[in-house]
């Protein structure tokens, strides 16, 4: 592919939004330059008003491929990644089947995914309870890091692990020098609030609330903090809820431990406030928490303690949400966000004075640090892949169905007023999604480290 360029008003860089071109060859970003830069003769696509962001690299989803196609999949959960600005999907170790804690899982996912994906991809592995031997074997093999669970996590076949098995797989994963994504929550306070709730509504999103509190959050937390400090690992907290944690995460940052911690659109968005009882599409772990709270996390976030924003798309076949039930005990957990991530979170940012700069960097540039890519993907830069969405920032759109693009058109944002339209994604400068279509064979890769 020759010289090309992708002109905009407002291309966002780390410096900020500013008129550039961007320049393109061969897949690659060769320079941004100003307007007045552009070479003569080349072809020039001219966005206007519309801003031309990195593309987004979303840092915990699940594809649940192979095994579980029938609740997600490669095709269908990269199209929605294409469809919401997002070039690079990275996997999550379970749901899917194998789950992937071993070489040979890795390589069943990618046989799974081959010439299937829109989007750039990668897989976390997990660590289990019986996994050790296989940490570093996985990481020969190019995976980013590793995640595990404190906790039950809702299905069986991935164990969560106990500080014991913590401790035999640490040395390992601070030899690879990869990150360990933690589900942080642990089961004591969740177990003795739900045996308190025994008798209670669980029609009501309120008894889920409460049987979910933070102090499960903060106490696994506090005991990662620990390990942290002794076996010297990069931690990373997932889908961070509890705000009171900040904390103890700013206390960490600033005595030099290597952490870092995400959070996630549905807590920057919802609030449990708001949450109609037996309105189970709303039910994910841990669970979204009250106004209050959720201005804390934006706090965190502008104050970098919360160092990303990743969707947790965790999406499921409709009836295992239990709808007709109305059981926030039997539903399963886990939201559907994918195509709609970056619109969300321009509405709720725009709000609080944010700018697009901030959202590509806690949508880009952020996640691709944590999975080790940063310097190649999640910002617009010379020597770049020419990853990039065309985004336009002031339009608004109703949620519905056709925008999710997922295999299930379920999910709690269908019906929100948003603000932001992606128009079109660039992988590699090939447009794999333009107005709702898919233009192109999928030509997605997997991303080693
Ligand atoms: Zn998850």
């Amino acid at each position: 592919m020759g010289l090309q360029a992708f002109l905009s008003q407002k291309v966002v860089t780390p410096r900020g939004s500013e008129p550039a071109a961007v320049l393109v060859e061969d897949g690659r970003i060769l320079d941004v330059v100003a307007p007045d830069q552009l070479p003569a003769q080349i072809p020039v696509k001219d966005f206007g008003e519309a801003a031309i962001l990195p593309g987004l690299v979303d840092s915990h989803v699940h594809i649940n491929e192979p095994g579980r196609t029938d609740w997600e999949g490669f095709r269908t959960a990269t199209r929605a990644a294409a469809a919401g600005g997002c070039t690079l999907l990275v996997d999550m170790p379970l749901n899917c089947l194998p789950a992937t804690t071993t070489v040979a899982a890795l390589e069943a996912k990618r046989e799974a995914a081959n010439r299937q994906c829109h989007v750039d991809w990668m897989a976390w592995a997990g660590v289990v309870s019986d996994n050790q031997e296989h940490i570093e074997s996985l990481a020969a093999a190019g995976v980013p890091g590793f995640k595990c669970f404190l906790i039950h996590p809702g299905i069986d076949g991935f164990t969560m692990v106990n500080e014991a098995e913590l401790r035999a797989a640490l040395p390992h994963i601070a030899r690879t020098g990869l990150p360990l994504l933690v589900h942080a929550e642990l089961p004591g306070p969740v177990d003795e609030a739900t045996r308190r709730l025994a008798q209670a509504d669980w029609s009501k999103y309120a008894t889920y609330l409460q049987s979910r509190p933070e102090e499960a959050e903060l106490s696994a937390i506090q005991l990662m903090l620990s390990l942290c400090r002794e076996y010297r690992f990069h931690l990373h907290i997932v889908h961070l809820s509890a705000s009171e944690a900040l904390e103890m995460l700013r206390t960490a940052k600033s005595e030099g431990l290597p952490v870092s911690a995400e959070t996630c659109p549905h807590y920057l968005h919802f609030a449990s406030e708001k949450i109609p009882d037996g309105q189970t599409l709303f039910k994910c772990a841990p669970p979204i928490r009250n106004r209050e709270n959720r201005e804390t996390l934006w706090r965190g976030l502008r104050e970098g303690v919360i160092d990303l924003v990743a969707t947790d798309h965790s999406p499921c076949p409709p009836e295992m949400k239990r709808l007709g039930e109305r059981s926030f005990q039997t539903a399963w957990g886990g939201i559907a966000t994918l195509s709609l991530a970056l619109p969300v979170m321009w509405t709720e940012a725009r709000r609080r004075r944010f700018s697009l700069a901030d959202i590509a960097r806690w949508m880009a540039e952020g996640p691709a640090q944590l999975a080790g890519c940063a310097a190649r993907k999640g910002r617009l830069a010379r020597n770049f892949d020419a990853d990039f969405v065309v985004f336009e920032p002031e339009a608004e759109f109703i949620a519905t169905e056709e925008h999710l693009h997922c295999r299930h058109r379920v999910s709690p944002y269908l019906g929100e007023k948003l603000r932001g339209v992606v128009k079109a994604t660039y992988l590699r400068g090939n447009c794999v999604f333009a107005d709702g279509t898919f233009p192109g064979d999928p030509s997605g890769r997997e991303l080693r480290r």
